[in-house]
């Protein structure tokens, strides 16, 4: 591709995102493509022969886009939101362009200083310790990983990355019955065995019980096994729970055990000073992420990775073959050094533009719109009898579930199900389910970069047109 054609359909890729943007609401939000229809209509080689771009961007339309499900779409309340925005896009084509590696400060300087000067925006903004420092990771699956290999180093005295595992006796990692898949993952590969995650039970609002944490820890310590992490998260992925940190980094600090935060989603809330009493008990906490590219209006991936301590992060992940040896070395940041990769994608640029762009005033309301869309919501769902909330509406999210009166728990699991598929087979909405106490309950999540209350609104009518709708089939014929 010559530096015209590059022009040319460069300018032809922002239009065709400009339109996508303006008019993503036309599409149905989840994909409707059946599994392997995608795949049956790419070739089966790689083309031998140069071929047109234009023939590429035909294909994306017709081939790719039907099974695109639309994340930026204002009526995704599934899952978290992985939000875009568009100044969040321009500095990604400037990353792609630039193409640049950052693994080391003299790989591309001015990438490492803003990542540092990003971390130090971010972890003001939310208002986190001074002391702490900060890296991107791309996830915070790796950044939970990270937190726990640098525990478990730290708990065999820097040993267990020299001599394996074997000295270390049998380690324990600690987190709610609500917590993140993550956390287990990760036990597994750090070697700590995922046999070896205690799961805490919660109280009434899904939150960790201290109490159970304090037993568990003195009855593992009582068997001779060496507790290793607590995981506390703010903001499950369930019901958005947040676990209480000032308690639990009572016990970690008696007992000397790392305690890491999993904020993925919640911690954007921090930009907000109302939202603070989330992170009491921040002085405890060893390790904390939370992932702008879930909340913060920053396109996937880019997780913000805070610790108190950089020298025992580096002291984990430092390994200096002679090619990689620097004059620099000791002066800078080389981000290598602080989690798993060696290659690093210059992720502080997308940062930058969406802090600069919004300025903290618009992203604080922002994120007070969406925390003022979940009540909206919540209260809509109150005010009507066949509808109950389910969880504490904290920040974004409403757990929910369709119960008419007379109708059984295991019904109305059914029923909810089925309203669910239906909603999303509509194309008009997309929301998902998770299960609380064994029942199946909705959740919706009101965060999308442009959802308005109207949408809200709107999806809520949907909800509930669609649920008298299987009503009143129920009546005329079985629906098992
Ligand atoms: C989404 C989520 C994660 C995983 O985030 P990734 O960045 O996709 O790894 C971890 N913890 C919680 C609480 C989450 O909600």
């Amino acid at each position: 591709m010559n530096s015209d054609e590059f022009r040319k359909y460069g300018h032809e890729i922002v239009e065709w995102i400009a339109r996508y943007y303006e008019n993503i609401e036309q599409y149905p939000v989840r994909s409707r493509s059946l599994p392997g229809s995608v795949k049956a209509r790419l070739p089966l080689a790689p083309p031998a022969e140069s071929q047109p771009f234009d023939t590429l961007l035909k294909d994306f339309n017709e081939i790719i886009m039907p099974g695109i499900t639309h994340w930026q779409s204002p009526n995704f309340f599934a899952y978290f939101p992985a939000n875009s925005s568009p100044p969040s896009v321009l500095a990604e084509m400037l990353t792609a362009a630039l193409g640049t590696q950052c693994m080391i400060w003299e790989t591309s300087p001015a990438a490492a200083e803003l990542e540092e000067r990003m971390m130090e925006w971010l972890r003001d903004m939310t208002g986190l310790p001074d002391y702490f420092e900060g890296v991107i990771q791309d996830t915070a699956s790796t950044a939970t990983l990270v937190a726990l290999l640098t525990a478990r180093e730290k708990v065999s005295s820097f040993r267990s990355n020299s001599s394996g595992l074997f000295t270390s006796g049998i380690l324990r990692v600690y987190c709610s019955s609500q917590s993140h898949s993550s956390v287990e993952k990760g036990s597994g590969i750090a070697g700590i065995g995922r046999e070896n995650v205690v799961r805490i039970p919660v109280r009434k609002d899904y939150s960790l019980d201290p109490d159970e944490l304090r037993k568990a820890i003195d009855h593992d310590l009582a068997a001779g096994y060496t507790p290793c992490c607590v995981v506390a998260t703010i903001g499950t992925t369930g019901t958005t729970a947040i676990d209480p940190l000032r308690l639990i980094g009572e016990i970690c600090s008696e007992k000397g055990i790392w305690l890491h935060v999993d904020a993925a989603l919640g911690g954007t809330a921090l930009l907000l000073p109302e939202m603070r009493w989330m992170a009491d008990g921040i002085e405890y906490v060893d390790s904390f992420v939370f992932n702008p590219h879930k909340w913060m209006f920053t396109n996937f991936d880019c997780s913000a990775y805070f610790v108190r301590d950089a020298a025992s992060l580096i002291r984990t992940f430092d390994i200096l073959p002679e090619y990689l040896r620097t004059r620099t070395r000791g002066k800078v940041n080389d981000y290598r050094d602080w989690g798993i990769q060696l290659g690093r994608r210059f992720r502080a640029l997308k940062l930058w533009a969406v802090i600069r762009t919004y300025g903290v005033d618009q992203l604080r309301s922002k994120i007070r719109e969406h925390l003022r869309l979940a009540k909206i919501l919540s209260g809509m769902i109150e005010a009507d009898k066949e509808f109950r909330i389910m969880a504490p509406v904290h920040l974004n999210t409403v757990c929910f579930r369709w119960q008419p009166p007379g109708i059984t728990d295991d019904e109305a699991d059914r029923m909810n199900e089925k309203l669910n598929h239906a909603l999303n087979d509509s194309g008009k909405i997309y929301l998902t389910h998770t299960r609380a106490d064994g029942r199946y309950i909705l959740r919706m999540v009101t965060a999308q970069t442009a959802v308005e209350e109207r949408h809200v609104t709107e999806a809520w009518r949907l909800i509930r047109e669609t649920a008298s709708a299987i009503s009143s089939q129920r009546g005329a014929v079985d629906i098992d």
